[in-house]
């Protein structure tokens, strides 16, 4: 048998490296080293219960282990084979029988593509992920396909990029392969900022070759032989598994020159990012990586014909390369069957705030609010009211109760005033004040905003100023309107999309939540 442990960051804060060298220091102690291993994993999504094991093969699902515990849980079950059922993850004891993780509420609607080897496989041994059928695709590319063949593929996948703005991949891949020019480059960008965001830190943690073998198919498709991944200093496990990884595929050929004896040369470098959330757009970000001070630059011209080094780049975002090596080895159609007509496959989603299970989950596109809240993410805590979620951060909105069952996809989400963003979702419950969240995330914009363009720079002050005199109770009729005056205006004349986004949290809750700056005014009418 093996026991799996989550080493992810959740877990990992909540003591999982403890858990293990306990674990292994008992399974020593009872002789059982043969015959047990203990193999340390990336997220299982459920970051609410950690730390958190999988005993195999019964696939038994303790969930928040403590160092106690151990040696019940090799005495017990390792030993004699008799499952510790009070450990035991409540949801899986709710019938006679013990119910498999696939049925139970949390992740029955799941449907994992990009997390699929994350809580599967040691991140810190590349020959399990090659054991789930890893570097296949990149094989397959390299020795059957053209790159237009690869472009193709993307494109009829109908795979957009998850790192917000929702751009079909191929499309962008195809525009920086028409480009001629000595040297082209692939990036990535894992500078994830959004605040209760951690999809691509998970990924990276549980699953860091896949986002390396998507990067080399991207170098490929677009005529690349240098790719960086810029990824924030924040985010200390993922960095040192990005390193060890990057290291094992140079070892095995899958980096480096001459990758499948194909003649196709292509590296990858690590960039980390100093906690600036500008970082995240992708012109700020390329002249980061160039060694300047991190402010996005006017587009055009566009990455794919003037970005890295003022050559042909692309840049997507952890999560879209994550998908990528099982489009090229399932098929664009396989890819194309999950999600809504214009949103396909699936995406993780960070859920936090108030929801019972606080972690990460993977749908697929066209799934609920509902279901995701109260289905997946078991409801509001405490017997209280849902009353709206935040999805997309600072550029985002808040989803009110009336669109519970709006199917998420891009557009529905914009339609409703919000937007995908890169995927955090935080639930609130009836106790929260919706000016106060607006407030929340426009401190965030004003200590993040890069000064580099006034409207942006001084109007995002301003609306602060109006928001906090708001939910002072002093502020008038006429300062709202010029709150919303300001939003129109910062939307319209700021550089990049830091400014022209800031305003969403407050359009949204203004556009829904009304009532609760009015009660705040002094003079109402
Ligand atoms: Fe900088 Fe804000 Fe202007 Fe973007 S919009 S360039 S973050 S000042």
């Amino acid at each position: 048998s093996h026991v799996l442990v989550c080493g992810g960051t959740g877990c990992t804060s909540s003591g999982s490296h403890r858990i293990i060298e306990k674990l292994e220091k008992e399974i020593a102690a009872q002789g059982l080293s043969e015959e047990v291993g203990v193999v340390q994993t990336g997220c299982f999504g459920l970051c609410a219960l950690g730390p958190i094991m999988i005993v195999y093969p019964e696939g038994s699902f303790y969930a928040m282990v403590k160092e106690e515990d151990i040696p019940e849980i090799v005495a017990e079950h390792l030993l004699k084979g008799r499952v510790v059922t009070r450990l035991l993850y409540d949801e899986t004891t709710k019938t006679d029988k013990i119910l498999p993780l696939n049925e139970t509420n949390f992740y029955k609607k799941q449907h994992r593509v990009a997390l699929r080897n994350c809580g599967v496989i040691n991140p810190e041994n590349i020959e399990e992920y090659i054991g789930t059928g890893g570097y296949e695709a990149l094989g397959i590319v390299l020795t059957e396909k053209k790159p237009e063949d690869v472009i193709q593929i993307l494109l009829d996948s109908g795979l957009r990029g998850r790192g917000g703005a929702g751009f079909p991949t191929g499309l962008k891949w195809k525009f920086a392969a028409a480009n001629d020019a000595e040297q082209k480059y692939v990036c990535c960008n894992a500078d994830e900022g959004d605040p209760g965001a951690f999809m691509d830190r998970s990924i990276l943690e549980g699953d860091p070759h896949a986002v390396l073998e998507a990067m080399a198919i991207a170098g490929y498709a677009i005529g690349a032989s240098q790719g960086y991944i810029y990824v924030r200093a924040e985010y200390p496990i993922a960095v040192k598994r990005l390193e060890i990884a990057i290291g094992q595929a140079r070892e095995y050929g899958l980096l480096g020159k001459d990758i499948f004896g194909s003649g196709f040369d292509f590296d990858i470098e690590l960039r980390l990012g100093a906690g600036a959330f500008v970082c995240g757009e992708e012109t700020a970000l390329m002249t980061s990586i160039e060694g300047n001070r991190g402010e996005p630059r006017p587009r055009p011209p566009f990455p794919a014909l003037k970005g890295l080094f003022q050559r042909p780049t692309i840049l997507n975002n952890v999560e879209t390369y994550a998908n990528i090596p099982q489009i090229i080895v399932k098929g664009p159609e396989w890819f194309a069957s999950m999600g809504t007509e214009k949103s396909k496959g699936t995406k993780v989603f960070a859920l936090g705030g108030k929801i019972n299970n606080t972690g990460l989950v993977e749908i697929p596109m066209g799934t609920t609010l509902r279901e995701i809240v109260e289905e997946i993410g078991g409801g509001v805590p405490n017997g209280k009211k849902f009353k709206a979620a935040q999805t997309g951060g600072p550029s985002g909105g808040c989803i009110p109760a009336e669109h519970f069952d709006v199917p998420i996809d891009y557009d529905n989400l914009i339609a409703i005033g919000s937007m995908m963003g890169s995927g955090g979702l935080i639930v609130m419950d009836e106790d929260t004040c919706m000016v106060d969240i607006a407030k929340f995330f426009l401190e965030f914009t004003v200590d993040e905003s890069c000064g580099k363009c006034t409207p942006c720079r001084i109007g995002t002050r301003r609306m602060l100023e109006i928001l906090d005199k708001i939910t002072k109770g002093q502020a008038t009729m006429e300062d709202l309107d010029k709150l919303e005056e300001l939003c129109e205006h910062l939307k319209t004349n700021s550089l990049c999309a830091l400014g022209q986004t800031a305003p969403n949290p407050v359009l949204s809750t203004l556009r829904y939540f009304r009532d609760e700056y009015i009660a705040h005014i002094v003079d109402k009418k």
